[in-house]
Formats: C-alpha cells, sequence, structure tokens
C-alpha cells in the first residue's frame, strides 16, 4: 500500500531547520538544540504540529517533540525495565504469564521527547525474528495474548503488519491481538487508506492509542477512530503523566472524557519511567495519586485510568490506588468515599 509510505514522508519533519522554520517560536537557541538533536533527532509530523500553538515553546504539544537541553543530562539508565536483558528471542519480551510483547520495528511517527525507549534514537539496534517469536509462542500454550508494538507497528509497510498479523492469529491458543500505536494522533491520515479493512480482517483488535493532552484530538482524530470502531478495533488510551504538561487533573478529565466522547476508554495513565533524557518531564508519584484521586467518583467510571508505575528489572507494573480501606471493625471494613467522607461496610466472612 504505497499510499502510506507517501503520507508518511510527506508529512513528516525530521531536522531542526525545517521544524524551526515551521514554527514561530523567538530566541530559539540553535546551537544548543542542534547538539540535542544530534543525540536524540529531532521527527515530527505536520498533523500533530498543526494541533499546536506554533509561537508558544510551552505549548503543551510542542513541548513533546522539541528537543530541550534538559535531555543531555545523562543520569539515569536507558533501559529502565530492562527489556533488553529480558528477551528470550530478538524482538519477545515475556514479562506476565499470559502474554507477550513483540519489538517489531523501532521506527515511529514522531519521535516523543518523552519516550521511555529513546534508546532506540541513538542507533541501539533492534532485532526482531518474527520466525523465532512464532515458535517461541506456540510452543507456550499458557500465552494468550500478542501485543505488537515498537516502535510504532502502524509504520510498518503494511503487507509487513498483515504477515505479522497473520502468522499471530494463526497460533490457536492466541486468543487476544493487542497493537500499540501514536498514529491516532501523529498520522489519522493513514487510516484513509485500507488499513482499518486490513484490521477488520483480523477483527477484533484491541488498540492502545497515546494521547497525552485533550489537544492532541481534532476532527480527524474523531474520523480516524471512528473508522477504527467500525472496524471492530476496540480502542484504550495509554497517557503518560508528563511535567508541565498534563499534569494536573483538570487537564487529565478533559483529556479522558474527551476520548471517551471519541470511543476511546482511557486505560492507563503512566508515571514517566526515569529513563536517561526524559527526567525532566516525570513529576512525583504522590502528584499521580493526588490527580487520580481527584478524578475517582467525580467523572465518568469510564474516564478512569489505573495510574501506574513500571517497575525496574522487569518486576511489572503496579497500579496505584489512594488509600481505600482505612480502617477494620468487627466484621467491617471502614471506606473513604470520592467526596472524602467515612463509611462502614459489611464484610463477608469467609
Ligand atoms: C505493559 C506491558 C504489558 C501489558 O500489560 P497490561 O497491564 O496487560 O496492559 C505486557 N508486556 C510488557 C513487557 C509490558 O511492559
Amino acid at each position: 500500500m504505497k499510499l502510506q509510505e507517501m503520507n508518511f514522508k510527506k508529512d513528516t519533519i525530521t531536522s531542526l531547520e525545517e521544524l524551526s522554520d515551521y514554527l514561530h517560536v523567538p530566541g530559539m537557541d540553535m546551537k544548543a538544540l542542534a547538539q540535542v538533536a544530534r543525540v536524540y533527532p529531532v521527527r515530527v509530523t505536520g498533523h500533530f504540529l498543526s494541533m499546536a500553538d506554533k509561537s508558544d515553546p510551552q505549548d503543551p504539544l510542542l513541548r513533546q517533540v522539541l528537543p530541550d537541553p534538559m535531555e543531555l543530562d545523562d543520569r539515569g539508565p536507558l533501559d529502565h525495565t530492562g527489556e533488553e536483558s529480558q528477551q528470550p528471542v530478538p524482538g519477545l519480551i515475556h514479562r506476565y504469564p499470559d502474554r507477550v510483547l513483540l519489538l517489531t520495528t523501532s521506527n515511529c511517527f514522531m519521535h516523543c521527547r518523552h519516550c521511555n525507549r529513546k534508546r532506540y534514537w541513538k542507533g541501539h539496534v533492534l532485532s526482531f525474528d518474527l520466525e523465532r517469536c512464532e515458535r517461541y509462542i506456540r510452543e507456550r500454550p499458557l500465552i494468550r495474548e500478542v501485543i505488537i508494538s515498537g516502535g510504532d507497528p502502524l509504520t510498518l509497510p503494511v503487507e509487513r503488519l498483515e504477515q505479522i498479523l497473520a502468522r499471530i492469529r494463526a497460533i490457536e491458543h492466541i486468543r487476544i491481538v493487542r497493537i500499540g500505536s501514536r498514529s491516532l494522533t501523529a498520522m489519522p491520515a493513514i487510516f484513509s487508506s485500507g488499513l482499518c479493512d486490513l484490521l477488520a480482517s483480523f477483527s477484533p483488535i484491541w488498540m492502545n492509542t497515546h494521547f497525552n493532552h485533550p489537544a492532541e484530538i481534532n476532527e480527524e482524530t474523531r474520523e480516524a477512530a471512528a473508522c477504527l470502531r467500525r472496524s471492530g478495533v476496540i480502542l484504550n488510551n495509554q497517557a503518560v503523566l508528563l511535567r508541565g504538561i498534563n499534569d494536573n487533573a483538570e487537564i487529565i478529565t478533559r483529556l479522558n472524557t474527551l476520548l471517551l466522547e471519541i470511543g476511546i476508554r482511557p486505560y492507563y495513565l503512566y508515571h514517566c519511567d526515569p529513563v536517561r533524557g526524559v527526567l525532566h518531564f516525570r513529576t512525583s508519584v504522590d502528584r499521580g495519586i493526588e490527580i487520580i484521586s481527584s478524578v475517582r467518583g467525580k467523572v465518568s467510571g469510564l474516564a478512569q485510568p489505573f495510574f501506574a508505575v513500571d517497575l525496574p528489572g522487569g518486576m511489572g507494573k503496579v497500579n496505584l490506588e489512594p488509600g481505600a480501606v482505612i480502617g477494620r471493625r468487627d466484621g467491617r471494613i471502614l471506606l473513604r468515599t470520592f467526596q472524602g467522607k467515612t463509611c462502614w461496610y459489611d464484610d463477608a466472612t469467609e
């Protein structure tokens, strides 16, 4: 499908010069930013930029794609969750008993400056061996789900994506197929080219999107989401809590209610991993818990994501909930409501 590749190249800015020409940000320190871009290259789509305020360097969308000298802080690991040392076959991460994650490509539509796989932009080579991954999964009937990730798997040539989907769907014990992609906000135009039909032919596909701010959603996003839903794709969002970008309850609420309106269920709000080059985006964990507690009960339950941290060494994600059980007596538990009131609740004995 040539159209996908065409859009892809035409709508993508890959140099700092092009990006600064496009923006109207006064006083950009091009020398300092060029130094950053040499380590962590610029990549952003025209579609994403079209939703940003081109004159405001603090714009929540621009901050996600504009190089920042803070990225050169060399503290923190490149691979926080230990993905590189935990691949039983190249490109496959098997952290949980029933599901595996495939790193199918290191390419993305955009380079999000807060990316936790930033190591791949610096030339860290990803190897993905579909045959070996397929064999590994076939030999392990306890695996029921495959997450097709990267990079962004929707940057793959359509024939390759189809091949991966077909091989995985053909494994009898694989009951759930999930794709992770930033495309709905980075390049929604790819869905007008027959990609929805391809996904429909493997229905149902679960797709996890990545939106961090309500301004990342526009009419084209809405249309792409509608096309995907018509094709039987079930949409869930994974956002990252980012300092100065979405770290308050009002923005998180607007993001999550707007996502629901276009048929995308908020699934995770991730605490930003302590990965090298993204430390300046991190808030405290308490900030996240505070935001989550302030939205519990106040907005639709459908708009309530898990707030999770991903632990080092592949120990997995932990969901953080504000303490609900605050006391126990005589077979009853004392619970805190979303309004901060307390209520005794009769427990059952086992
Ligand atoms: C996040 C993740 C998953 C999926 O976890 P869910 O909680 O099911 O969304 C699977 N494998 C790896 C390696 C992950 O990092």
